[in-house]
């Protein structure tokens, strides 16, 4: 059996190493290191893969967060609403620019933020709404854009987890993740769905207006050379980088395919488990992505599960261990505890297994096998 991996990096690139080699040689031998050809190129067509009118590529997935939030014009004290369960480069944005973090819960089933909770959330000052599409799999997008609308919120999507996903509206409309709300931002890390080999981001807009006010923020607030209108960074997707995207968009349904067909396989064999929740796609199949495989594990010694697991040369993780409003970093005294019941069940409970493009029959059934090994002790 091949060697168990949260993510193959190598075995997905030894299929396509040809055409990925050849566009990063592109570029050393033209020497276009920053703002090459390659990263327009990549522009345009992500912009078409999305459908969404406008690109604009960054240095990383919280940078992109972070200059969504600079263009979106918030101010200090602004309150953002996001999910309680979620990696810390969402919270963390938030609270560096000076606004005000408000983490709500998430659904059980979909791990995804409760508009519920958002709902109950909101108030006079309230600026935007921030949905995770956490683990690949599309917020209740609609719900939340209606909500938005009703109280004069923007919408950022943080889309690090999702990219590729459909997402179907009640009347059967479809549309990518990322393309729903008024910005929205993604991470290329190397382990993401469409991950670059080093650091990249983007956001994306449909708002012609926001779009050249992004643009300039992520070269020093520069509109005209060395005219500096605005406060921007530095945030840039290098031509490297943008080389390896060219070469691996064309295969990003083939990759998501994969991920949602290893996906099936897991849950298929721990159908019925009663101790074992396997993930629930709550729209149509291609509104989840599977950037993580997620487990709730019940009445079950979870450490010992992953003890067990690694014993086997089983790689696994927590995402996430801690919930963000019990980080210090970002606890509040506005919070209360049973505001969180759901995300503090889930911290206990959830347990993700290796999902890349590679995973194979063998290695899943050896996988699936050891856990259910170990449940039935
Ligand atoms: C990965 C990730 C980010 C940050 O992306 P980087 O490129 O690592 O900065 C932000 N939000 C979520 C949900 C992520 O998974």
């Amino acid at each position: 059996m091949k060697k168990l991996q949260m993510v193959d990096l190598k075995g997905q690139y030894d299929k396509i190493k040809q055409t990925v080699d050849a566009s990063i040689q592109e570029v050393l031998d033209t020497t276009t290191y920053i703002n090459g050809p390659e990263v327009h190129k990549f522009q345009k067509n992500l912009e078409e893969y999305l459908g969404v009118k406008h690109v604009i590529p960054c240095a990383n997935g919280t940078d992109a967060l972070q200059i969504a939030m600079m263009g979106l014009g918030l101010e200090p004290g602004d309150e953002v609403i996001t999910a309680d369960f979620t990696f810390a480069a969402t919270v963390e944005v938030i609270a560096l620019l000076q606004l005000t973090p408000v983490l709500v819960d998430v659904e059980p089933d979909s791990f995804n933020i409760s508009v519920e909770a958002i709902r109950n959330a909101i108030t006079p000052k309230t600026k935007a709404i921030v949905p995770v599409h956490l683990f690949g799999q599309t917020a209740d997008m609609e719900a939340i854009m209606a909500l938005a609308e009703e109280h004069n919120l923007y919408v950022i999507e943080d889309n690090a987890q999702a990219i590729g996903a459909e997402y179907t509206y009640a009347d059967g409309t479809k549309k990518k993740a990322g393309t729903i709300g008024h910005v929205a931002s993604t991470s290329f890390f190397p382990s993401k769905n469409l991950g670059c080999y080093g650091d990249g981001g983007a956001i994306f807009t449909n708002d012609d207006e926001l779009a050249h006010k992004l643009r300039g923020i992520v070269n020093h607030g520069m509109y005209e050379r060395y005219h500096h209108d605005v406060v921007g960074v530095n945030s840039r997707l290098d031509s490297v980088q943008a080389a390896v995207l060219n070469a691996k968009l064309p295969h990003l349904d083939d990759y998501n395919k994969a991920r949602r067909a290893a996906a099936d396989k897991y849950s298929k064999a721990f159908a019925g488990h009663a101790d074992i929740i396997t993930p629930v796609i709550k729209g149509d199949d291609e509104s989840h992505v599977f950037h993580q495989y997620t487990l709730r594990i019940l009445n079950a010694d979870r450490n010992a599960l992953m003890k067990h697991l690694l014993d086997k040369g089983i790689p696994c993780a927590i995402y996430y261990p801690i919930p963000l409003h019990s980080q210090k970093a970002y606890a509040s005294g506005r919070y209360n505890e049973d505001d969180f019941t759901v995300t503090n069940q889930l911290v206990k409970e959830v347990i993700s297994l290796p999902m890349h493009t590679e995973l194979d029959d063998e290695q899943i059934a050896f996988i699936t096998q050891a856990i259910l090994d170990f449940l039935s002790i």
